[in-house]
């Protein structure tokens, strides 16, 4: 029988796209099947009484797993099922990370991340501006739970990280740098060597070093790693890019084996799995991750190229291609191999002139979300970003004249046409 984990051939290195297609299932335990079925079972059958103790021995952790065993017998769908394991052994393979969960969404993952993590009166320094439903999370209900909470500006100093964690040691133990790159919507960007060389720097002085958590939701994982710059977790919302057709709610984390462990015993104990048909999508969304990431941050680049030297109004586009500052350019090139899909522009004349914009395109669909295979257009300041203070948005450039655009699989002429057509009724121009 052909090794269903096996990611070499006579030495030579197997890339996860190739991988995606197959890793971790064998038709022959399913008829033959080309593509897993979907385990519709909430429980499984034990080959014995005495299998059946062995494998709640091992999903508890009480005994160790047998050798050469990847993961404890299946006992029951909400601690584990057959399209999860599938999904998540190819996930972890992309992600680059040794392990991954799968979450019934982007959230679930993260805030279990958190409750795994985290105690009453720990510190959690955190990047700025953050994702809004984390940001939610964290200043609403971690609050709660007696974490502390301290801010990280983008581009931040190693030493201004380091007075930051020494900062956060005064008031307890700092469990957690988290952080988001690219920010959204303005794309701000965190250089990931620095927050690791001062987390390093700090452990050497506190009893335990901060863990560095990281949100891959918008370049992952295909055009940046985190694991290998540092971090000790991704976390990631699979709604976006992986699932990639805005047909599906999913999360995960991914990175070192103990750590995910501890944050899938959080989902097991709580009940955030995903369902077998989700995972089922998930690992068919896998197969076509980097086709479709790759050709949508091309077109994203042709369309920001267009944007910037449009004819109808002076935008600012908030595409790395066009932000010129040589720190942030140093990042990007540092840690990501492309600029990916999703950026944002601001157009002159505030929120009149965006909705004007928004609501004359033909093509491009006004909704909140990212990274499925139809481009999306919205204003962050009236919807995603709206809860957020008006001082916090000027601060970190949720402008009113803000739109973020999240590139689809659509032709990039056509979008640009859909474009041309919308800024002209937005910004016509008077007969010379
Ligand atoms: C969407 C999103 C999340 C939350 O994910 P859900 O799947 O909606 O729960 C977290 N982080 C980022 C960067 C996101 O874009």
């Amino acid at each position: 029988m052909k090794d269903i984990y096996s990611r070499e051939i006579d030495g030579h290195t197997l890339s996860a796209q190739t991988l995606m297609m197959g890793y971790g299932y064998d038709p022959h335990r399913s008829e033959g099947a080309v593509k897993p079925p979907v385990f519709l079972t909430s429980t499984f059958v034990f080959p014995s009484a005495e299998a059946g103790a062995h494998f709640f021995d091992q999903t508890a952790g009480r005994v160790p797993l047998d050798q050469g065993q990847d993961s404890a017998g299946l006992v029951y769908s909400r601690f584990n099922h057959p399209n999860m394991e599938i999904f998540e052994r190819r996930f972890a393979l992309y992600d680059g990370g040794a392990a991954a969960a799968a979450f019934s969404s982007g959230m679930a993952a993260i805030s279990a991340s958190f409750f795994a993590l985290c105690r009453p009166g720990d510190v959690v320094v955190h990047s700025m501006p953050l994702y809004g439903g984390t940001e939610t999370l964290m200043r609403k209900l971690m609050t709660q739970w007696g974490v502390i909470l301290l801010e990280l500006p983008a581009e931040a100093s190693a030493e201004r990280v380091l007075a930051t964690l020494e900062e956060g040691a005064k008031l307890g133990h700092v469990a957690m740098v988290y952080v988001e790159a690219p920010s959204n919507p303005t794309n701000d960007l965190i250089d990931f060597e620095v927050i690791n060389q001062a987390v390093n720097l700090h452990a050497s002085k506190a009893l335990r070093r901060p863990l560095i958590v990281c949100d891959n939701t918008m370049m992952g994982p295909v055009f940046c790693q985190p694991s290998l710059h540092g971090a000790d977790l991704c976390v990631y919302s699979l709604t976006k890019y992986v699932g990639g057709h805005s047909d599906l709610v999913a999360g995960a984390v991914a990175g070192t084996k103990s750590i995910v462990d501890q944050v899938r015993s959080v989902r097991s104990a709580t009940g955030s799995q995903p369902d077998p048909h989700t995972c089922w999508m998930l690992s068919r969304s896998l197969e076509t991750l980097e086709l479709r990431m790759r050709y949508s941050a091309s077109s994203a680049t042709t369309v920001a190229a267009w944007l910037s030297s449009n004819e109808f109004a002076e935008v600012k586009v908030l595409h790395p291609d066009h932000i010129d500052s040589v720190a942030y350019q140093k990042i990007f090139k540092t840690y990501f191999s492309a600029a990916g899909s999703t950026f944002s522009f601001v157009v002159p004349g505030g929120r009149e002139a965006a909705f004007k914009l928004i609501d004359n395109l033909q093509l491009m669909k006004s909704a909140v979300s990212l990274g499925g295979t139809e481009t999306l257009v919205c204003h962050p300041a009236s919807t995603t970003h709206s809860g957020v203070s008006v001082e916090m948005r000027q601060r970190f450039g949720v402008d009113d004249g803000l739109i973020r655009i999240s590139i689809g699989l659509e032709k990039p002429e056509d979008l640009i046409a859909d474009l041309r057509h919308a800024m002209n009724k937005a910004f016509p121009r008077t007969a010379p």
